[in-house]
């Protein structure tokens, strides 16, 4: 970073212009110096005594107490000590010049650099000079024959030297490592004064044994004590270092027990720099996949984000550490420490360092593990209340959310429920895939929720059905106005896979209403949208008279339990005739509600609120058992009939479906070939897999299948190669026009060649006329049902009808179309039933 190195400049400067004063100081000192005890340097000193000085300086100046000031090494030595006895001993020049001569030759060996050298000697220079001045101004002679037993003038020259000593120590450290001058001069004082007193204490020793014996010999014994003292002192410094530094790194890794992975980051990053001493401490992730770097120093993070590219090369001033665990598993980045200079660090430092960098790793591993956690609950929320096609809200959400309405939790103004259900989605997925399909519905989300009010809360209910909160309405009437905006948003076509599709929808507008809460809300929005589609209209608005005269459709939604529990759905049956012969080949169970109060009920009635509650499978079975106990009560009666049997594609849907089906025929003993399925072409084309399943199950037992309504929905071929399709049934619509309508009798003749060449039964739903009855069989139709033939009656009646036959040809509803007699027909009836020619047959 450009701020980093500006900043190295300004304290580089500083410390070059702090280290010039420091040298001039010396020289100007020491120059002083030299000029006041000039007379004592016309004599030539004692040089035995000289040179144990020098040598007693150079020894206790290589024997050094290391202890560490912040981010520093600071290190001092017991050099006062013989320095002030030379004082005492020789001439003060001599004195300083073997201290700086001292200072100079290790200074030489260590090569740490001019600026530092320099400064070293400077201060041992300046410090040296400053006890001089003491000496000086006390009086003391260093030539008397007798050396005296000085004691102020050693405590003062020891303090001065001290004084000095830090006085050029503590702004280098405070400028290098940036923190302020006061804490840098209180770090450590205890154990300063205490070392302090210590060399006082040798020192005056020393002076009392020279000042009784007078043997300068004695100086050698000097470094000895020295070095004893050293050692000691060193010792309990290590023990108190280690001690401080235990709890620091306990106190860190306590502190990185913590949730949030960038508070772990940051606190891991300040205290290694603390612990370890370090200029500055990085984090980097990116060697484990994450690409994120954060470095600082103690107290101060310079840097968080994606690793730099303009990292710097690795110098010996750094030391690396990987995150790992432990066990040496599961690696999480690497910790780097930068110190300012080279490092080396001892045994206990890389213990501790391990120790760091696990800890680290763990606290790094939890918070992200809960990050992680965090994320997926985050997003187990999201996709919980959210539909993942579209992003709009889901259902749980809307009742949740107009939940909150009604509990009075919000203050939503008057609100409504717009209901939107688009119509012949179905075609759509149908003719053009899914994936059009999903296209769409995203397309139609998007518009709405473009154009929904900013309170307003916009969700998709499932398959094609949206639904739209409309909150803080001026007035009741806003609602349609709202809803009129919301549905001609749709009304621009939708372009999808180069095509234009036009997307139609009914909207269906409820007031909140006083009680029932948004089961009441949805329903009535639901009841408006049907009565919106059956007007054919864009919206309606829910209306109570409406409701109530609905009755079909809703109120009996209360009542399925008890109508299959009571046996209240009944099956007629529908003969399915020989359009040429006019013999029965087969009949369609059609369910009717025997409602206690409404009377007969017709699927259309009711159907949808079965399809729609929970009772779908009792109902399919109810019909199923009493189609299947027909089938078995006309066979025993000498008609062999095949019954087909209306299935909902929800039915289906259901995977124990086929298992249900199966264990019905065989308790009623019937082949499973004389059961057929009838499905309207209500599938998309996402069913159909399931479907397809469940279809070919059926199929290899035996069980037929027809396709209802053909003709009216928009079944691409490739839907009659995933599901094993036996019969179509073209629609009453078409077989109705097929006298009238070219157009109709054209989709007759093209399924009537299509079955052909897939080898299907076509059989014509509706036939109600003769002449209907002729066009049919003349354009290739093999079957027929309708008014014609019969209505839809009860399995005994169907016996009856089946027995009496027509013109004495019981198993016939209609005189054969063949020619008078030419062609006979085999019955396919075990008994009875003589050919006999057709007579013109009068519907009933
Ligand atoms: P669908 O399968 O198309 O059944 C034929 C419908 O046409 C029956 O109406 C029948 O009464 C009527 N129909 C028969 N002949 C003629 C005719 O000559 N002219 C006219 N105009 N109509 C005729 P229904 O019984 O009301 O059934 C309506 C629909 O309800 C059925 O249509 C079928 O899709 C469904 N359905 C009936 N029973 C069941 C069932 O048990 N389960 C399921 N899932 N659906 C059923
Ligand atoms: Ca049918
Ligand atoms: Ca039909």
């Amino acid at each position: 970073m450009a701020s980093m190195s500006s900043n190295d400049d300004a304290t580089d400067r500083q410390l070059r212009l702090f280290v010039g004063l420091v040298v001039v100081l010396a020289l100007g000192a020491a120059g002083a110096v030299v000029a006041f005890t000039a007379d004592q340097l016309t004599t030539p000193p004692d040089f035995l005594v000289v040179s144990l000085i020098f040598v007693a300086i150079m020894v206790s100046g290589w024997l050094r107490v290391r202890f560490r000031v912040l981010s520093n090494q600071d290190v001092y030595t017991w050099v006062d000590v013989p320095v002030v006895i030379g004082f005492v001993l020789v001439p003060a020049p001599w004195v300083i010049l073997c201290w700086a001569l001292a200072t100079t030759l290790r200074r030489l060996a260590m090569r740490r650099g001019l600026l530092k050298d320099t400064w070293q000697v400077a201060k041992d220079t300046l410090a040296g000079s400053a006890a001089a001045a003491v000496f000086l101004a006390l009086g003391v002679d260093p030539n008397s024959s007798h050396p005296p037993f000085a004691i102020g003038a050693t405590v003062l020259a020891l303090g001065a030297i001290a004084l000095v000593d830090q006085a050029a120590f503590v702004p280098v450290i405070a400028i290098s490592s940036g923190n302020p001058l006061r804490q840098v001069a209180t770090k450590n004082l205890d154990v300063k004064l205490v070392g302090q007193l210590f060399r006082l204490v040798a020192t005056l020793v020393v002076l009392a044994l020279l000042a009784y014996e007078a043997n300068v010999f004695l100086l050698l014994l000097l470094p000895m004590i020295v070095a004893c003292l050293q050692l000691w002192q060193t010792g309990s410094m290590r023990t108190r270092e280690e001690r401080e530094s235990w709890q620091r790194l306990a106190e860190a890794t306590d502190a990185l027990n913590a949730v949030d992975l960038t508070q772990v980051l940051h606190s891991a990053v300040s205290r290694a720099a603390v612990i370890f001493s370090a200029g500055e401490a990085e984090i980097d992730l990116t060697t484990a996949g994450t690409d994120r770097v954060v470095t600082g120093s103690a107290g101060r993070i310079r840097y968080d984000g994606p690793a730099r590219t303009d990292e710097p090369e690795p110098t010996d001033d750094e030391l690396t550490t990987d995150l790992v665990a432990h066990d040496g598993t599961l690696r999480v980045g690497m910790l780097r420490l930068r110190f300012g200079g080279a490092i080396k660090l001892t045994e206990f430092e890389q213990y501790k360092l391990k120790t760091f960098a696990s800890a680290l790793c763990t606290a790094i591993r939890n918070a992200s593990a809960y990050a992680e956690l965090e994320r997926i609950s985050a997003q187990n929320a999201h996709d919980a209340a959210h539909d993942a096609l579209t992003g709009l809200a889901n259902r749980r959400q809307l009742y949740e959310r107009a939940g909150r309405h009604f509990d009075g939790q919000t203050d939503d103004g008057v609100v409504a429920l717009l209901l939107i259900d688009l119509n012949h989605f179905k075609e759509i997925n149908d003719t053009l895939g899914h994936a059009a399909g999903d296209t769409v519905l995203r397309k139609v989300a998007r518009r709405l929720s473009d154009s929904a009010a900013p309170g307003d809360m916009v969700a998709r209910l499932g398959g094609d059905e949206f639904a739209v909160l409309l909150t803080d309405l001026p007035t009741p009437a806003m609602a349609g106005h709202r809803a009129d905006t919301l549905l001609s948003s749709l009304d621009a076509a939708i372009e999808v896979e180069g095509m234009r599709i036009t997307v139609e929808a009914a909207g269906g507008i409820a007031l909140a209403p006083g009680s029932g809460g948004v089961n009441e809300l949805m329903r009535r929005a639901d009841i408006a949208m049907y009565q919106a589609k059956r007007a054919g209209v864009q919206t309606a608005t829910y209306a109570h008279a409406q409701d109530t005269a609905d009755v079909s459709r809703l109120v009996l939604g209360g009542e399925l339990q008890r109508a299959v529990a009571e046996h209240e759905f009944v099956v007629d049956f529908q003969p399915i005739v020989d359009l040429g012969s006019g013999e029965v080949t087969a009949a369609e169970a059609l369910a009717r509600w025997h409602h206690p109060e409404h009377g007969y009920l017709t699927p259309m009635e009711f159907l949808q609120t079965v399809e729609r509650s929970g009772r779908l499978p009792a109902f399919a079975d109810a019909v199923l058992d009493q189609a299947l106990a027909a089938s078995d009560l006309w066979r025993e009666a000498g008609f062999d009939l095949p019954v087909a049997v209306n299935v909902s594609p929800r039915s289906l849907l259901d995977p124990s479906f086929p298992e249900t089906v199966l264990a019905r025929l065989s308790r009623h003993a019937v082949p499973a070939d004389r059961l057929i399925f009838e499905l309207a072409e209500t599938l998309t084309l996402s069913q159909l897999d399931v479907v397809g399943r469940a279809l070919n199950e059926l199929s290899e037992a035996g069980v037929r299948l027809a396709l209802d309504d053909f003709g009216t929905g928009v079944t691409p071929l490739s839907v009659l190669s995933h599901i094993p399709v036996h019969q179509l049934k073209i629609d009453r619509e078409f077989v109705g026009n097929v006298q009238t309508s070219s157009e109709a009798a054209a989709v007759i003749r093209s399924t009537v060649d299509l079955a052909r060449s897939l080898h299907l039964a076509v059989i014509a739903e509706g036939v109600e006329s003769e002449p209907q009855r002729h066009a049919l069989w003349s354009l290739g139709c093999e079957a027929g049902q309708g008014h014609l033939f019969a209505r839809p009656m009860s399995a005994a009646r169907l016996l009856a009808t089946l027995q009496r036959g027509t013109a004495g040809r019981p198993g016939t509803l209609a005189a054969s179309l063949h020619d008078g007699g030419a062609v006979v027909r085999m019955s396919r009836r075990r008994s009875g039933g003589s050919g006999r020619s057709a007579l013109p047959h009068l519907p009933a």
